[in-house]
């Protein structure tokens, strides 16, 4: 048995992989811009039901329908100084219901489908590939509502989680949000079935699309006390 193998997975994983490289594989981290910048805000949003249209376990690019104003929303979030992360559970991949290199596939063109509608370069794009565990000792550390996800891109590229959202249609969006430190904005479009409550899975705000959620969020910036990123509250001393 070759022990070497998930070590190096690791390692590849850790250390992200250019976008310009032949799309063969995906990333579960795939930083896209690895800053040395000062704190940022960051927006991290989730992808089925959030920013695309639910089309169960689909990997061919071009059954990819953006839910409504989500082009506006990112526009928006991005002209307002957040960095803008993808953040997705896909335990298709765990189930074998589509291989690694299809969702490479659909990455990569959602990435440049967002580039091109919105004029918005993603700071990143991050995917839990691994089954919901059958027990919690088990469980990864990225799959939603675990916040794994969020803390990975928070170090990579320096985001100020405190002053961050995630904005997701169901409410284990909402806790993973609000487990890294962020606050929530909740999709009431009723993709969320079971309504487990918990105090960590009361969202800050809730919104009927993405846009609605992203002028929450830029409203709410613009009446909070200006901090500086770098010595304001949360950020470095
Ligand atoms: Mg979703
Ligand atoms: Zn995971």
């Amino acid at each position: 048995m070759n022990r070497l193998g998930p070590v190096r997975e690791a390692l590849h994983a850790a250390l992200g992989r250019s976008v310009a490289a032949p799309v063969t594989d995906f990333a579960p981290q795939l930083a896209l811009a690895p800053s040395a910048a000062p704190l940022r805000r960051a927006v991290f949003i989730d992808k089925d039901g959030t920013l695309v249209v639910d089309v169960p376990y689909n990997v061919d690019p071009a059954r990819v329908e953006f839910t409504p104003h989500a082009v506006e929303a990112l526009r928006l979030l991005d002209r307002a100084g957040y960095a803008l992360f993808v953040v997705t559970n896909q335990p298709g991949l765990a189930a074998g219901r589509f291989s690694r290199s299809e969702f490479a596939r659909l990455q990569r063109a959602l990435i440049d489908r967002i580039q091109n509608e919105a004029g918005v370069a993603l700071a990143g794009f991050y995917t839990c590939p691994h089954a919901p565990a059958p027990r919690a000792a088990l469980a990864c550390l990225c799959r939603k509502p675990a916040p794994g996800m969020l803390r990975q891109a928070a170090r990579a590229h320096r985001i100020d989680l405190a002053r961050s959202w995630m904005i997701g249609d169901i409410l284990d969006d909402v806790e993973a949000g609000r487990r890294a430190g962020c606050r929530s904005v909740l999709l009431d479009v009723g993709n969320e079935t079971v309504w487990r409550r918990s105090p960590l899975r009361e969202p800050d705000h809730r919104a009927l699309d993405l846009f609605e959620a992203a002028q929450h969020i830029v409203a709410t910036a613009a009446a909070e006390p200006a901090t500086d990123p770098v010595r304001g509250a949360g950020g470095l001393q």
